[in-house]
C-alpha cells in the first residue's frame, strides 16, 4: 500500500482548473519531485496534500486513511513554503518549539526535540538567535527544522530554496536529500529547477496546465523526456 494515494484530485478557483484530475501514489520513504513551469499547479497540488486548500473533487489518503477534508494540523504532514514565514519576534528555539507547545509536550521533552532538530539541519547552538539575524539559507533551515520537529510522515517542500543563490541551493538540496535518506521520510519536493529534480528524485512528476504529463524515474525522464519543458533543459546541458 502506498503511503500517499491521490485519486483524481482537482481544484478550480472559479475560472479554469489549477489542478485537473491528478492521480499519484507515493511509496513509503520515496522522494518525489514535482516539476513544471510556473502556473502548472505544483503549489496547489502540494497545498491540497498539506490541507491548506480544499479540493473541488477527488480524494487524498495517507496510510489508507482519507484525509481529504482534514485541516493541516490534523494531518501527518509538514510543509515548508518558498517564503519561510518564520516569526520574527521569536528566537530560533521558540519558532521550532511552537508546534510542540501547542501539542502540550513537557518543557524538557520540547528542549530535547528542538536541539535534535537543530542538529539535524546543521544549526546546533543557534537556538538563542533571532531569526532576522540569520542568512536566507539559515532561515530556510529553521523552517525545515520547525516542520521536522513535529515528526511528520510526509514532508512537503514548496520551492524552499528558490530565492537563494545557485551555490547555496545546491548545498541545501544535498542536505535535504541526506536528511530525507537518514529519516526515511516520504517527501514531495516542488521545484521548477530541472537540475534539482534530476539530482534528487526517486521519481519525477512533470506537470503542465494542472495535469501530470509524465511520471517516471530521473533516468527515464532524462532519456525519454515527453515534454518540451524538460527536453529543452536536457538539450541545454549537453
Ligand atoms: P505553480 O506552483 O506550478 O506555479 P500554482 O499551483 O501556484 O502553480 O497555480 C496554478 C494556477 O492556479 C495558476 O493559474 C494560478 O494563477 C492559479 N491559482 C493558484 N492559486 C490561486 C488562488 N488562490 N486563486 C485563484 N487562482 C489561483
Ligand atoms: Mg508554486
Amino acid at each position: 500500500m502506498a503511503r500517499l494515494t491521490i485519486k483524481d484530485i482537482s481544484k478550480s478557483f472559479g475560472t479554469g482548473f489549477a489542478v485537473d484530475s491528478v492521480s499519484l501514489d507515493v511509496e513509503d520513504g520515496e522522494l518525489v519531485c514535482l516539476l513544471g513551469p510556473s502556473g502548472s499547479g505544483k503549489s496547489t497540488l502540494l497545498r491540497m496534500i498539506g490541507g491548506f486548500e480544499t479540493p473541488t473533487a477527488g480524494t487524498i489518503s495517507i496510510d489508507g486513511r482519507d484525509v481529504t477534508r482534514l485541516p493541516p494540523e490534523k494531518r501527518p504532514t509538514g510543509m515548508v513554503f518558498q517564503s519561510h514565514a518564520l516569526w520574527t519576534h521569536m528566537n530560533v528555539f521558540q519558532n521550532i518549539a511552537f508546534g510542540l507547545k501547542l501539542r502540550g509536550l513537557p518543557r524538557a521533552a520540547i528542549a530535547e526535540k528542538v536541539e535534535g532538530a537543530l542538529a539535524l539541519v546543521g544549526l546546533a547552538g543557534y537556538g538563542g538567535r533571532m531569526t532576522a539575524q540569520l542568512s536566507g539559507g539559515q532561515q530556510q533551515r529553521v523552517a525545515l527544522a520547525r516542520s521536522l520537529v513535529l515528526e511528520p510522515k510526509i514532508l512537503l517542500l514548496d520551492e524552499p530554496f528558490a530565492s537563494l543563490d545557485q551555490h547555496l541551493r545546491e548545498r541545501l538540496r544535498e542536505e535535504v536529500k541526506d536528511i530525507q535518506t537518514r529519516l526515511g521520510i516520504t517527501t514531495l519536493f516542488v521545484t521548477h529547477g530541472q537540475d534539482e529534480a534530476l539530482a534528487l528524485a526517486d521519481r519525477i512528476v512533470v506537470m503542465r496546465d494542472g495535469r501530470t504529463e509524465q511520471i517516471a524515474g530521473p533516468s527515464e525522464i532524462y532519456r525519454h523526456p515527453k515534454t518540451e519543458f524538460v527536453a529543452g533543459f536536457i538539450g541545454s546541458m549537453n
